[in-house]
């Protein structure tokens, strides 16, 4: 009888679980004090790099509206840590790791919020984190903004991140049009950006040229044409991710 109702109970606790979001964090109520630099979302051998709270965007999806963090990592920072926070964070991260004996595969380069917006220090970064770990696969995850405004008008800074050590640019396109791309992503500062979407195939195109391997990401957000998003990726040479909405 024990074992029957020990069953049932599991029974319903999983399919709940089938309908709910993976957030922990949010599930178990619980989201610490201390603030993650550094955070893992997919494994212990894959760490993000929460280096930026800024974002120029207003995604309709984004778990910034309605969380802390992903998991129990707790991304709201004070302020955006300097680059010796960074690096100091990643360090002592991977020096757990290795202690554990696992080596670390993938290090994302991201933010809760925008991280090109920390252009200048992109190159510390990934410099840094090659040489303690060189054969780790350096992503990093943008929306591309503000890269043709205030960046450059050139592949030339692409090239640099290029040499430094970058391997993957992860674009976050979430649309196949400018109308769908300003009702999905929202970009904020309208006045400079009204040809978001335009620039972020310019964007894709410029990290090809430069020699990024190019993954393009999509959120499912109502009805998505998926031939659409294949066919783009196709002619940008370009992989693309269409992930769940997950809330
Ligand atoms: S770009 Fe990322 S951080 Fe910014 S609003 Fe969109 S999902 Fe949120």
């Amino acid at each position: 009888m024990k074992a029957a109702f020990q069953n049932n109970l599991l029974n319903i606790l999983n399919n709940q679980w089938q309908g709910m979001d993976m957030n922990f964090g949010r599930l178990q109520g619980y989201v610490p004090m201390e603030k993650n630099i550094v955070y893992f979302r997919r494994g212990n051998d894959e760490l993000s790099l929460n280096i930026t709270n800024a974002c120029p965007n207003a995604c309709v999806f984004c778990i910034r509206d309605y969380d802390l963090g992903w998991g129990v990592s707790n991304l709201y920072m004070d302020r955006d840590p300097d680059i010796k926070e960074i690096l100091g964070a990643f360090d002592q991260e991977a020096q757990w790791i290795s202690e554990e004996g696992t080596s670390i595969k993938r290090v994302k380069i991201c933010g809760y919020g925008e991280p090109i917006l920390r252009f200048n220090d992109l190159a510390s970064i990934v410099t840094h984190v090659k040489k303690k770990c060189p054969k780790t696969t350096i992503q990093l995850t943008t929306t591309r903004w503000p890269y043709f405004r205030f960046i450059s008008q050139d592949t030339a800074p692409l090239r640099e991140l290029k040499a430094a050590g970058l391997d993957i640019i992860y674009l976050s396109l979430h649309a196949l049009d400018e109308e769908q791309y300003k009702r999905l992503v929202r970009p904020g500062i309208t006045t400079y950006d009204t040809n978001a979407f335009s620039d972020s195939l310019r964007f894709a195109r410029a990290t090809r040229e430069a020699g990024f391997q190019l993954k393009l990401g999509f959120i499912r957000v109502g009805a998505v044409d998926e031939l659409g998003i294949k066919a783009l990726a196709a002619e940008l040479d370009a992989e693309y991710e269409l992930r769940e909405f997950e809330k």
